[in-house]
Protein backbone atom coordinates (compact mmCIF):
# COMPACT_ATOMS: atom_id res chain seq x y z
CA UNK A 1 0.00 0.00 0.00
CA UNK A 2 1.55 3.50 -0.93
CA UNK A 3 -0.12 6.99 -0.04
CA UNK A 4 0.55 10.24 -1.36
CA UNK A 5 -0.25 12.72 0.70
CA UNK A 6 -1.05 16.53 -0.63
CA UNK A 7 0.05 18.83 1.63
CA UNK A 8 -0.81 22.43 1.53
CA UNK A 9 2.29 23.36 3.24
CA UNK A 10 5.15 20.78 4.49
CA UNK A 11 7.35 22.07 7.49
CA UNK A 12 9.89 19.33 7.57
CA UNK A 13 11.62 19.47 10.80
CA UNK A 14 14.90 20.58 9.74
CA UNK A 15 14.77 24.44 10.31
CA UNK A 16 14.45 24.67 6.57
CA UNK A 17 11.43 27.21 4.83
CA UNK A 18 8.40 25.93 5.08
CA UNK A 19 7.23 24.69 1.28
CA UNK A 20 3.66 25.14 0.16
CA UNK A 21 1.40 22.59 -2.02
CA UNK A 22 3.88 19.35 -1.79
CA UNK A 23 3.07 16.08 -2.14
CA UNK A 24 4.58 13.21 -0.02
CA UNK A 25 4.92 9.71 -1.02
CA UNK A 26 5.16 6.61 1.49
CA UNK A 27 4.66 2.92 1.92
CA UNK A 28 3.75 1.40 4.62
CA UNK A 29 7.29 2.13 6.11
CA UNK A 30 9.39 4.78 4.78
CA UNK A 31 8.78 8.25 2.82
CA UNK A 32 9.52 7.24 -1.04
CA UNK A 33 9.57 10.68 -2.09
CA UNK A 34 8.80 14.64 -1.76
CA UNK A 35 7.75 16.61 -4.62
CA UNK A 36 6.05 19.70 -5.57
CA UNK A 37 2.00 19.30 -6.28
CA UNK A 38 1.47 16.95 -8.57
CA UNK A 39 5.00 15.61 -9.72
CA UNK A 40 4.88 12.51 -8.22
CA UNK A 41 3.46 9.86 -10.81
CA UNK A 42 2.21 7.22 -8.60
CA UNK A 43 -1.63 6.32 -10.03
CA UNK A 44 -1.75 3.27 -7.58
CA UNK A 45 -1.03 5.30 -4.41
CA UNK A 46 -4.32 6.04 -2.18
CA UNK A 47 -4.57 9.94 -2.18
CA UNK A 48 -5.08 11.32 1.11
CA UNK A 49 -6.19 15.01 0.66
CA UNK A 50 -4.42 17.80 3.19
CA UNK A 51 -4.82 20.81 0.66
CA UNK A 52 -5.29 23.57 3.36
CA UNK A 53 -3.47 21.23 6.24
CA UNK A 54 0.40 21.70 7.20
CA UNK A 55 2.38 18.21 7.51
CA UNK A 56 5.41 18.04 9.67
CA UNK A 57 7.52 14.77 11.24
CA UNK A 58 5.81 12.88 14.02
CA UNK A 59 6.88 14.96 16.98
CA UNK A 60 9.65 13.18 19.40
CA UNK A 61 9.07 14.10 23.33
CA UNK A 62 12.24 13.47 24.87
CA UNK A 63 11.09 13.60 29.00
CA UNK A 64 8.30 11.49 29.45
CA UNK A 65 6.63 9.43 32.94
CA UNK A 66 4.59 6.92 30.66
CA UNK A 67 2.89 5.43 33.70
CA UNK A 68 2.50 9.06 36.01
CA UNK A 69 -1.09 10.27 36.13
CA UNK A 70 -0.52 13.91 35.81
CA UNK A 71 -2.71 14.56 38.95
CA UNK A 72 -2.42 16.92 41.62
CA UNK A 73 0.25 14.74 43.48
CA UNK A 74 1.92 11.98 41.00
CA UNK A 75 4.19 10.97 43.82
CA UNK A 76 1.28 9.41 45.69
CA UNK A 77 0.06 7.67 42.81
CA UNK A 78 3.77 6.63 42.18
CA UNK A 79 3.71 4.99 45.81
CA UNK A 80 0.41 3.17 46.28
CA UNK A 81 -0.59 1.95 42.68
CA UNK A 82 -0.06 -1.35 42.26
CA UNK A 83 1.95 -1.86 39.24
CA UNK A 84 -0.79 -3.58 37.45
CA UNK A 85 -3.07 -0.65 37.45
CA UNK A 86 0.04 1.65 36.48
CA UNK A 87 0.62 -0.72 33.53
CA UNK A 88 -2.78 -0.03 32.29
CA UNK A 89 -2.77 4.06 32.99
CA UNK A 90 0.97 4.11 31.20
CA UNK A 91 -0.93 1.95 28.05
CA UNK A 92 -3.91 4.49 28.38
CA UNK A 93 -1.01 7.18 27.97
CA UNK A 94 1.01 6.01 24.90
CA UNK A 95 -2.58 5.92 23.31
CA UNK A 96 -2.84 9.07 24.25
CA UNK A 97 0.60 10.70 22.98
CA UNK A 98 0.10 8.36 19.91
CA UNK A 99 -3.15 10.48 19.50
CA UNK A 100 -2.11 13.70 19.77
CA UNK A 101 0.80 13.35 17.21
CA UNK A 102 3.56 12.22 19.33
CA UNK A 103 5.51 9.12 17.35
CA UNK A 104 8.92 9.16 19.32
CA UNK A 105 9.19 9.39 23.43
CA UNK A 106 12.41 8.80 25.61
CA UNK A 107 10.65 7.41 28.98
CA UNK A 108 13.07 8.87 31.68
CA UNK A 109 12.31 7.03 34.79
CA UNK A 110 9.22 4.29 35.43
CA UNK A 111 8.31 2.12 38.52
CA UNK A 112 9.79 -1.14 38.02
CA UNK A 113 10.54 -1.04 34.63
CA UNK A 114 6.81 -1.38 32.80
CA UNK A 115 8.13 1.37 30.33
CA UNK A 116 10.26 -1.30 29.22
CA UNK A 117 7.40 -3.26 28.56
CA UNK A 118 5.59 -0.85 27.10
CA UNK A 119 8.59 -0.58 24.31
CA UNK A 120 7.94 -4.00 23.57
CA UNK A 121 4.54 -4.24 22.75
CA UNK A 122 4.27 -1.04 21.12
CA UNK A 123 6.95 -2.53 18.42
CA UNK A 124 4.94 -5.90 18.65
CA UNK A 125 1.69 -3.68 17.20
CA UNK A 126 0.00 -5.14 20.20
CA UNK A 127 -0.98 -1.82 21.70
CA UNK A 128 -0.87 1.70 19.75
CA UNK A 129 1.99 4.11 21.56
CA UNK A 130 5.13 5.86 20.40
CA UNK A 131 8.24 4.39 19.64
CA UNK A 132 10.11 4.27 22.55
CA UNK A 133 13.71 5.04 24.16
CA UNK A 134 13.03 3.46 27.33
CA UNK A 135 15.26 4.40 30.86
CA UNK A 136 13.27 2.06 33.02
CA UNK A 137 13.21 2.59 36.82
CA UNK A 138 16.37 5.04 36.16
CA UNK A 139 19.09 5.50 38.94
CA UNK A 140 19.71 7.75 42.04
CA UNK A 141 21.66 7.99 45.46
CA UNK A 142 20.03 6.82 48.61
CA UNK A 143 17.60 9.10 49.10
CA UNK A 144 18.14 10.88 46.03
CA UNK A 145 15.59 12.49 44.10
CA UNK A 146 12.32 9.79 43.18
CA UNK A 147 14.17 7.34 44.95
CA UNK A 148 10.82 5.41 46.01
CA UNK A 149 10.84 4.23 42.35
CA UNK A 150 14.57 4.58 41.29
CA UNK A 151 17.33 1.67 42.24
CA UNK A 152 19.17 3.62 44.83
CA UNK A 153 23.05 3.21 44.87
CA UNK A 154 26.04 4.49 46.54
CA UNK A 155 29.54 4.82 45.91
CA UNK A 156 31.57 4.20 42.14
CA UNK A 157 30.90 0.28 42.72
CA UNK A 158 27.36 0.02 43.03
CA UNK A 159 27.06 3.08 40.70
CA UNK A 160 27.91 0.42 38.14
CA UNK A 161 26.31 -2.37 38.96
CA UNK A 162 23.42 -0.47 39.48
CA UNK A 163 24.16 0.58 35.20
CA UNK A 164 25.12 -3.30 34.43
CA UNK A 165 21.76 -4.25 35.63
CA UNK A 166 19.95 -1.79 33.84
CA UNK A 167 22.00 -2.89 30.90
CA UNK A 168 20.86 -6.34 31.29
CA UNK A 169 16.58 -5.35 31.71
CA UNK A 170 17.82 -3.85 28.20
CA UNK A 171 17.03 -0.27 29.00
CA UNK A 172 17.60 1.44 26.20
CA UNK A 173 19.64 4.98 27.69
CA UNK A 174 20.53 5.31 31.32
CA UNK A 175 18.70 8.07 33.16
CA UNK A 176 20.04 9.64 36.68
CA UNK A 177 18.88 11.97 39.10
CA UNK A 178 22.23 14.21 39.60
CA UNK A 179 20.53 16.42 42.08
CA UNK A 180 17.50 16.79 44.58
CA UNK A 181 14.40 17.58 42.61
CA UNK A 182 11.07 19.80 42.99
CA UNK A 183 8.36 16.69 43.79
CA UNK A 184 10.08 14.40 46.38
CA UNK A 185 9.72 15.56 49.78
CA UNK A 186 12.46 16.30 51.76
CA UNK A 187 14.79 16.51 48.92
CA UNK A 188 15.95 20.27 47.69
CA UNK A 189 17.02 21.05 44.08
CA UNK A 190 19.72 23.13 45.50
CA UNK A 191 21.68 19.91 46.40
CA UNK A 192 24.04 18.18 44.72
CA UNK A 193 23.25 14.48 45.66
CA UNK A 194 25.49 12.46 43.33
CA UNK A 195 29.46 12.54 43.99
CA UNK A 196 31.39 12.88 40.30
CA UNK A 197 33.05 9.79 40.89
CA UNK A 198 29.63 8.17 40.29
CA UNK A 199 28.64 9.74 37.69
CA UNK A 200 31.94 9.42 36.21
CA UNK A 201 31.17 5.45 36.90
CA UNK A 202 27.80 5.40 35.22
CA UNK A 203 28.66 7.22 32.00
CA UNK A 204 31.84 5.14 31.34
CA UNK A 205 29.58 1.75 32.05
CA UNK A 206 26.71 3.38 29.63
CA UNK A 207 28.93 4.43 27.26
CA UNK A 208 30.60 1.19 26.96
CA UNK A 209 27.34 -0.21 25.96
CA UNK A 210 26.46 2.17 23.27
CA UNK A 211 23.78 3.91 25.48
CA UNK A 212 23.46 7.50 26.29
CA UNK A 213 23.30 9.40 30.10
CA UNK A 214 20.65 11.73 30.46
CA UNK A 215 21.27 13.81 34.02
CA UNK A 216 18.58 15.19 35.90
CA UNK A 217 20.34 18.33 37.47
CA UNK A 218 19.07 21.31 38.86
CA UNK A 219 21.86 23.43 40.52
CA UNK A 220 25.04 24.61 38.41
CA UNK A 221 26.87 22.24 40.70
CA UNK A 222 25.07 19.43 39.12
CA UNK A 223 24.75 20.78 35.77
CA UNK A 224 28.80 21.37 35.74
CA UNK A 225 29.64 17.53 37.52
CA UNK A 226 26.92 15.57 34.85
CA UNK A 227 28.89 17.61 31.86
CA UNK A 228 32.28 17.30 33.00
CA UNK A 229 31.44 13.28 33.58
CA UNK A 230 30.28 13.32 30.04
CA UNK A 231 26.38 12.90 30.38
CA UNK A 232 24.55 13.48 26.87
CA UNK A 233 21.61 15.63 27.85
CA UNK A 234 20.79 17.64 31.14
CA UNK A 235 17.32 17.87 31.99
CA UNK A 236 15.74 21.28 33.29
CA UNK A 237 19.20 22.32 33.77
CA UNK A 238 17.81 25.40 36.02
CA UNK A 239 20.57 27.84 37.35
CA UNK A 240 22.59 26.83 34.38
CA UNK A 241 23.30 30.60 34.01
CA UNK A 242 26.41 32.46 35.19
CA UNK A 243 27.98 29.32 35.71
CA UNK A 244 30.40 27.11 33.28
CA UNK A 245 28.05 24.64 32.95
CA UNK A 246 26.67 26.59 29.90
CA UNK A 247 30.12 26.71 28.47
CA UNK A 248 30.28 22.91 29.04
CA UNK A 249 26.91 22.79 27.19
CA UNK A 250 27.75 24.35 24.30
CA UNK A 251 31.61 22.64 24.39
CA UNK A 252 30.44 19.12 24.55
CA UNK A 253 27.09 19.32 22.44
CA UNK A 254 25.30 18.00 24.95
CA UNK A 255 21.50 18.48 24.84
CA UNK A 256 19.40 20.74 27.13
CA UNK A 257 16.00 19.47 27.59
CA UNK A 258 14.54 22.35 29.84
CA UNK A 259 10.90 21.13 30.58
CA UNK A 260 9.83 24.73 31.44
CA UNK A 261 6.18 23.56 31.33
CA UNK A 262 6.26 21.25 34.21
CA UNK A 263 7.14 23.71 36.49
CA UNK A 264 5.09 26.32 35.81
CA UNK A 265 2.18 23.75 36.58
CA UNK A 266 3.37 22.99 39.89
CA UNK A 267 4.20 26.59 41.08
CA UNK A 268 0.87 27.42 40.13
CA UNK A 269 -0.93 24.93 41.48
CA UNK A 270 -1.71 24.62 45.69
CA UNK A 271 -5.33 25.62 45.32
CA UNK A 272 -5.34 22.71 43.30
CA UNK A 273 -3.84 20.46 45.41
CA UNK A 274 -0.04 19.94 45.04
CA UNK A 275 1.67 19.50 47.93
CA UNK A 276 2.92 22.38 49.78
CA UNK A 277 6.38 21.88 49.62
CA UNK A 278 6.23 21.35 45.83
CA UNK A 279 4.86 24.43 44.92
CA UNK A 280 7.19 26.34 46.88
CA UNK A 281 10.04 24.47 45.58
CA UNK A 282 8.64 25.25 42.28
CA UNK A 283 8.28 28.65 42.59
CA UNK A 284 11.90 29.42 43.88
CA UNK A 285 13.23 27.13 40.50
CA UNK A 286 10.80 28.86 37.72
CA UNK A 287 12.70 32.07 37.64
CA UNK A 288 16.05 30.59 36.95
CA UNK A 289 14.46 27.69 35.15
CA UNK A 290 13.17 30.20 32.14
CA UNK A 291 16.88 32.79 32.68
CA UNK A 292 19.00 29.31 32.11
CA UNK A 293 16.79 28.47 29.19
CA UNK A 294 17.16 31.99 27.77
CA UNK A 295 20.93 32.09 28.01
CA UNK A 296 21.04 28.39 26.84
CA UNK A 297 19.44 29.98 23.21
CA UNK A 298 21.85 32.98 23.38
CA UNK A 299 25.05 31.02 23.39
CA UNK A 300 23.32 27.87 20.67
CA UNK A 301 23.44 24.96 22.75
CA UNK A 302 21.24 22.22 21.40
CA UNK A 303 17.61 21.89 22.75
CA UNK A 304 15.52 19.26 22.39
CA UNK A 305 11.97 19.47 23.90
CA UNK A 306 10.75 17.14 26.53
CA UNK A 307 7.14 18.06 28.19
CA UNK A 308 8.38 15.98 31.69
CA UNK A 309 4.50 14.65 30.87
CA UNK A 310 3.02 12.67 33.69
CA UNK A 311 3.82 15.72 36.10
CA UNK A 312 1.16 17.23 37.86
CA UNK A 313 -1.70 18.75 35.41
CA UNK A 314 1.01 17.97 33.01
CA UNK A 315 -1.29 15.02 30.75
CA UNK A 316 0.26 12.94 28.02
CA UNK A 317 -2.32 13.99 25.66
CA UNK A 318 -1.00 17.70 25.65
CA UNK A 319 2.96 18.03 25.68
CA UNK A 320 2.50 20.02 22.53
CA UNK A 321 1.58 23.00 25.47
CA UNK A 322 6.00 22.57 26.43
CA UNK A 323 6.83 24.22 22.84
CA UNK A 324 4.25 27.15 23.66
CA UNK A 325 6.31 27.37 26.58
CA UNK A 326 9.35 27.53 24.96
CA UNK A 327 8.12 29.97 22.35
CA UNK A 328 6.72 32.11 25.22
CA UNK A 329 10.59 32.17 26.85
CA UNK A 330 11.95 33.31 23.32
CA UNK A 331 12.46 30.45 20.59
CA UNK A 332 11.29 31.27 17.53
CA UNK A 333 7.86 28.52 16.68
CA UNK A 334 10.63 27.11 13.82
CA UNK A 335 13.51 26.72 16.81
CA UNK A 336 10.67 25.21 18.43
CA UNK A 337 9.75 22.73 16.23
CA UNK A 338 12.89 21.87 15.03
CA UNK A 339 13.50 20.59 19.03
CA UNK A 340 10.69 18.89 19.16
CA UNK A 341 11.19 17.16 15.81
CA UNK A 342 14.89 16.53 14.71
CA UNK A 343 16.64 17.70 17.93
CA UNK A 344 14.81 15.20 19.80
CA UNK A 345 15.57 12.58 17.24
CA UNK A 346 19.86 13.06 17.35
CA UNK A 347 19.22 12.90 21.03
CA UNK A 348 17.51 9.84 21.25
CA UNK A 349 20.22 8.58 18.55
CA UNK A 350 17.03 7.76 16.13
CA UNK A 351 18.55 10.92 13.60
CA UNK A 352 18.95 8.48 10.80
CA UNK A 353 15.24 7.33 11.05
CA UNK A 354 13.12 9.49 12.34
CA UNK A 355 12.24 13.54 13.33
CA UNK A 356 12.19 14.43 9.72
CA UNK A 357 10.19 14.56 6.51
CA UNK A 358 13.08 13.06 4.03
CA UNK A 359 13.14 10.76 1.57
CA UNK A 360 14.30 7.15 2.74
CA UNK A 361 13.21 8.01 6.62
CA UNK A 362 10.68 5.97 8.81
CA UNK A 363 7.17 7.73 7.30
CA UNK A 364 6.24 9.36 10.80
CA UNK A 365 4.17 12.54 9.76
CA UNK A 366 1.38 14.58 11.55
CA UNK A 367 -1.06 16.77 9.68
CA UNK A 368 -2.21 19.85 12.03
CA UNK A 369 -5.28 22.39 11.13
CA UNK A 370 -3.45 25.72 11.11
CA UNK A 371 -0.04 27.21 10.96
CA UNK A 372 1.99 26.80 14.10
CA UNK A 373 4.31 29.21 12.42
CA UNK A 374 1.93 31.30 12.91
CA UNK A 375 0.81 30.17 15.82
CA UNK A 376 2.97 27.42 17.77
CA UNK A 377 -0.68 26.04 19.70
CA UNK A 378 -1.43 24.79 16.46
CA UNK A 379 0.50 21.90 16.77
CA UNK A 380 -2.34 20.83 18.99
CA UNK A 381 -4.79 20.49 16.40
CA UNK A 382 -3.51 17.15 14.71
CA UNK A 383 -6.18 16.02 12.43
CA UNK A 384 -4.40 12.58 11.73
CA UNK A 385 -0.94 11.05 12.97
CA UNK A 386 0.68 8.40 10.50
CA UNK A 387 3.37 6.24 12.63
CA UNK A 388 5.41 4.03 10.24
CA UNK A 389 3.71 4.79 7.22
CA UNK A 390 0.47 3.83 8.77
CA UNK A 391 -2.55 5.49 9.66
CA UNK A 392 -3.35 5.70 13.57
CA UNK A 393 -5.34 8.27 14.12
CA UNK A 394 -7.36 10.68 11.27
CA UNK A 395 -10.27 12.53 12.57
CA UNK A 396 -11.89 14.88 10.35
CA UNK A 397 -9.51 14.57 7.11
ZN1 LIG B 1 11.05 13.97 34.80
Amino acid sequence: MRYLLKAGCLIDGTGGSPRENVDVLFDEGRILAIGDRDTIDDTDAAVIPAFDKVVLPGLVDAHVHICFDASCDPVFNVRHEPPPDMMIRGVCNARDMLHAGVTTIRTLGTPDDLDLHLRDGIRQGLIPGPRIVAAGRSLTVTGGHGHYYRIEADGPAEMREATRLQIRSGVNVIKITVTGGIMTPRVRPGVSKFDLDEIRAVVHEAHKAGLKVAAHAENPEGVNDALAAGVDSIEHGYFMQNTEGLDRLVDTGAYLVPTLMAYDLIADGLEQGVPPEAVEKAKAALEYNTAGFRSALDAGANVAMGSDAGTAFNDHGRSWREASFMVRHGMTPMAAIVAATRNGAELLGLGAQVGTVESGKIADLIVVDGDPLADIASLGNVVCTIQGGRIVMRNGL
